[in-house]
């Protein structure tokens, strides 16, 4: 009893907390001229334990995104796969783990280096299917990012032609773009990255054919209104559902 009381509260929670995401959603897309329907939520539950999940698929969450392959892998089978759910890979992937991304996720956000578009090919190929991925770069040019380093434009004709060698796999369809900023004390000075992330996608839909370039998977909990006015098709939001992540 004492058991599904929490679970109902923690339903009610995760239902208030995305409501309030969805509205700051619609306010930031109608402020930018943009039909928010063009925006989608992947809700963050990395470090999450799977009656989290299981209360957020109460809430009506459909579609989730994890950081680490093993944990969400087992979470994925625990969560069970009657439910028409959506599962994205937004962390760096190591390449002993590829197989299990390429097995166990709908989309990649985090391609971020040649050798991993080379497996995630082999491996979605032995599977019979086509995985569908973003391509991380770094605009802002801080060390500490992953991604290809895009913040340099006099690099972009390079970065071009590698994006074209991974568009030619042909068990992996690149979508978009994906980028972290780096963290800012105001979520404002996230927009000038956001805007160069989004003359990247133009840059690449003029000489890159090979994909339409559409997806931009850019805004956390910090500042997503903010990616919404600027272009995102797609918010990775944890905190701002589920509260605070327990601590390591
Ligand atoms: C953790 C994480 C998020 C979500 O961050 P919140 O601040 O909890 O919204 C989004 N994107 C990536 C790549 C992450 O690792």
């Amino acid at each position: 009893m004492m058991r599904e009381e929490k679970i109902d509260q923690s339903v009610k929670n995760i239902r208030t907390n995305l409501e309030l995401v969805n509205k700051r959603i619609v306010e930031a897309a109608e402020k930018a001229g943009r039909d928010p329907d063009e925006v989608k939520l992947i809700a963050v539950t990395k470090m999450m334990p799977v009656e989290v999940i299981k209360a957020a698929i109460k809430a009506g969450i459909r579609c989730f995104g994890e950081n680490y392959a093993e944990q969400a892998a087992e979470k994925i089978e625990a969560v069970g796969t009657e439910m028409d759910l959506e599962w994205h890979m937004i962390g760096h992937i190591q390449s002993r783990k590829a197989e299990t991304v390429s097995r166990y996720f709908d989309m990649v956000h985090s391609l971020d280096r040649m050798k991993i578009a080379r497996y995630l090919d082999r491996y979605a190929k032995e599977q019979n299917r086509v995985i569908p991925l973003l391509i991380e770069v770094n605009v802002s040019g801080e060390a500490s990012k992953y991604g290809w380093d895009a913040s340099d434009e006099s690099s972009w004709p390079n970065l071009a032609d590698q994006f074209r060698q991974i568009c030619a796999y042909h068990n992996i369809e690149v979508r978009g773009l994906m980028t972290m900023p780096p963290l800012f004390d105001d979520p404002e000075d996230s927009r000038p990255v956001y805007r160069k992330l989004r003359r990247l996608q133009q840059f690449l839909k003029e000489v890159v054919s090979e994909s339409d370039w559409k997806e931009l998977s850019i805004g956390t909990s910090f500042d997503y209104p903010v990616a919404v006015e600027e272009g995102a098709t797609m918010v990775r939001i944890g905190t701002e559902i589920f509260g605070s992540r327990p601590a390591v």
